[in-house]
């Protein structure tokens, strides 16, 4: 049992699976045609390959982040012209470059030393530039990384001494062949594998499908996306260097649109979010621009007299993209891998499998300290949503916040948790101001919550879900399928471990989320209307199994909700909120009595009637 585990740790079963059913097919077609085929069809086939390793790179940054990336071709072209102009014979340069500094004129480096030079100044130069654009999301970083190769390829232009403008660079010695293609794929496939199944990509993917979320369970998204496009900068690098050794003549135009545009038709028609897409879409892509060229050809022959600029090519590659794009939104693979859709290899392994760890050791949380919540303020624009409330919750306490809607019971949760930034007051958390601090750092010092609007990383597993947060919580346990599991069967869903959280009932999905903040081993809970939508009989299962939490883990709980008769049966005390200010606060007896709360609630339920009433 050693073994697997062993093995498991860094490089699963899966991974390896997974690489290998890509690889293996790839390379016996590759070697087939350079044992077979003349020189200009090996030179397609060394060029698929080389983008092959180019998609990979997309795939390790886009894929895992969702953030659509224009920069990679970027790093492709730096890496190309640095390592051509190591390796041009100083002869050639003195001819077509006269204009290099001295020390670069006499440079005549082995094409691997170089390689690795262009590779390792590009990485850096990555992280550089990724430092601002992975603290961006979404849209944004998408047109930053697009910024980026609009840059790139005018520096590379610009830079005339050492590019010859907007010619080609000539001289480069070609060294690239099939077999050497192929070696790097199985490293970029591998790579991209490893990269994706690690918990670092497990957090990552994590952060794609709900950055709020993901915060909340302890992931630092932007160090996230950082280290994913540092990673994806040099596999980027990695494709450049071949590039430039297998054209031996290239122009910085190589390195821009147009490539940038094939690439990513082979990562939407595969599918962005798997590495397996990446790669086949990276076939079918290469055998639709060899028919269209093909085509395009005929045309041209038949025709006209001379070659014609037909366009079939890029109508034919958008029409692809489009007819993927309507048929299958997110490609071919959707978020599968290869080995999952050849079906059963989980099954056939058994990894990972078994009945959850029966000693799963659950910390007692002592009775000491406090989650303090001082004064705090919260504006929007003029609107004071939360208004100078104060209140505390104590290890092994279940607290209720109750008030009618709108009176920022929502808006409080989000700035103890670090999701909003407090207008004023303070948040103390056993002794510590932790007022300023990121969202994710207050997960990590054991501050769990759940969302009102159920926030589960939709397209991962269940099981997935529970196992980034036991990743990003700061390992104080295993990150590990067994441990995700005993945390699902805490709270009677660990049958759905291999479904996709976004397909589970609602009364399901809450669970889940709150098995998932459970990952964090919290002192401290925060619940958002937990039994919203949940028939009675859901509601009262909920109250047994939050009950038997604050009982085995004496954890504080801080519960929302609506339904007065869970919070009535559950709580110790009960703090009630009204236009952002505490209202009251005692056991729910004195608190259903006060006068003031009764006013609150009632003078909602009279200007319901009354917005009612003036219905048309
Ligand atoms: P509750 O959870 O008690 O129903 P909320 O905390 O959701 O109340 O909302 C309190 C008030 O703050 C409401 O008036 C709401 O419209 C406003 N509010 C909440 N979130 C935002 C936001 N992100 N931007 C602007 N106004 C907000
Ligand atoms: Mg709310």
């Amino acid at each position: 049992m050693a073994g697997p585990v062993v093995i498991g740790r860094i490089l699963t079963p899966d991974t390896l699976a997974g690489s290998a059913l890509l690889f293996v097919p790839i390379a016996a077609v590759s070697l087939v045609a350079w044992q077979t085929v003349g020189p200009a069809p090996q030179g397609t086939v060394t060029h698929y390959l080389i983008l092959t390793v180019a998609v990979l790179a997309f795939s390790t940054f886009t894929g895992n982040s969702g953030i659509l990336s224009f920069g990679h071709v970027a790093f492709m072209g730096l890496a190309a012209h640095i390592s051509g102009l190591l390796t041009i014979p100083p002869a050639q340069k003195g001819v077509f470059l006269p204009d290099v500094p001295s020390w670069l004129a006499g440079t005549d480096m082995h094409v691997l030393v170089a390689g690795l030079i262009a590779v390792a100044l590009v990485t850096s130069i990555g992280f550089l530039v990724g430092i601002p654009i992975s603290r961006l999301g979404g849209a944004s970083a998408a047109i930053a990384t697009l910024g980026l190769l609009i840059i790139v390829y005018g520096v590379i232009v610009g830079a005339r001494d050492f590019t010859r403008g907007s010619q080609a660079l000539i001289g480069v010695p070609k060294t690239v062949d099939i077999p050497t293609a192929l070696v790097f794929v199985a490293v970029a496939i591998l790579l991209a594998r490893l990269f994706r199944d690690s918990l670092s990509g497990l957090e990552l993917r994590a952060a794609r499908e709900d950055e709020p979320a993901a915060s909340a369970i302890g992931v630092n998204a932007p160090g996230r996306r950082l280290f994913a496009w540092t990673v994806s900068a040099a596999i980027a690098a990695v494709a450049g260097v071949l590039l430039a050794h297998y054209l031996g003549v290239y122009s910085p135009r190589e390195f821009y649109f147009q490539i940038t545009f094939a690439i990513l038709a082979m990562l939407i028609v595969g599918g962005m979010t798997s590495v397996s897409g990446a790669v086949v879409g990276a076939v079918l892509v290469t055998v639709l621009i060899e028919v269209l060229r093909g085509a395009e050809e005929r045309v041209n022959a038949a025709f006209f007299d001379e070659p014609t600029v037909f366009g079939l090519t890029d109508i034919g590659l958008s029409l692809a993209i489009l007819g993927v794009l309507f048929w299958r939104r997110n490609g071919l693979f959707g978020y599968w891998e290869i080995e999952e859709l050849a079906g059963g290899w989980r099954r056939w392994t058994g990894f990972e499998r078994g009945p959850p760890a029966a000693d799963a050791v659950v910390e007692r949380v002592s009775g000491e300290g406090a989650l303090e919540i001082d004064g705090v303020v919260k504006s929007f624009g003029g609107l004071r949503a939360v208004d100078g409330a104060s209140l505390a919750l104590r290890p092994g306490e279940i607290l209720g916040l109750i008030g009618p809607n709108g009176s920022g019971k929502t808006t409080l949760l989000g700035c103890v948790s670090g999701a909003l930034d407090v207008t004023a007051g303070r948040v103390g958390l056993d002794g510590a101001d932790i007022t300023a601090m990121p969202a994710h750092m207050i997960a990590r010092s054991r501050v769990g919550r759940t969302f009102q609007n159920i926030r589960l990383f939709a397209n991962l597993t269940c099981l997935d879900n529970v196992k980034a947060a036991l990743a990003a919580s700061g390992a104080r346990r295993p990150a590990n399928g067994m441990e995700a599991r005993a945390l699902m069967a805490e709270l009677g869903v660990e049958d759905y471990a291999e479904r996709r959280a976004g397909a589970l009932a609602y009364g399901l999905q809450r669970r889940l989320e709150i098995a998932r903040a459970l990952a964090l081993e919290p002192r401290y809970l925060l619940l958002d209307e937990p039994a919203a939508g949940m028939n009675e009989t859901e509601s009262d299962e909920l109250l047994g199994i939050l009950a038997g939490l604050r009982e085995s883990r004496g954890l504080g709980l801080l519960i929302v909700d609506h339904d007065l008769r869970l919070i009535m049966r559950l709580c110790d005390r009960v703090v009630v909120l009204n236009k952002g200010r505490v209202i009251a606060e005692g056991t729910p007896g004195e608190v259903q009595s006060d006068p003031d709360v009764i006013e609150a609630y009632l003078g909602q339920r009279r200007a319901a009637r009354k917005a009612a009433a003036h219905q048309p």
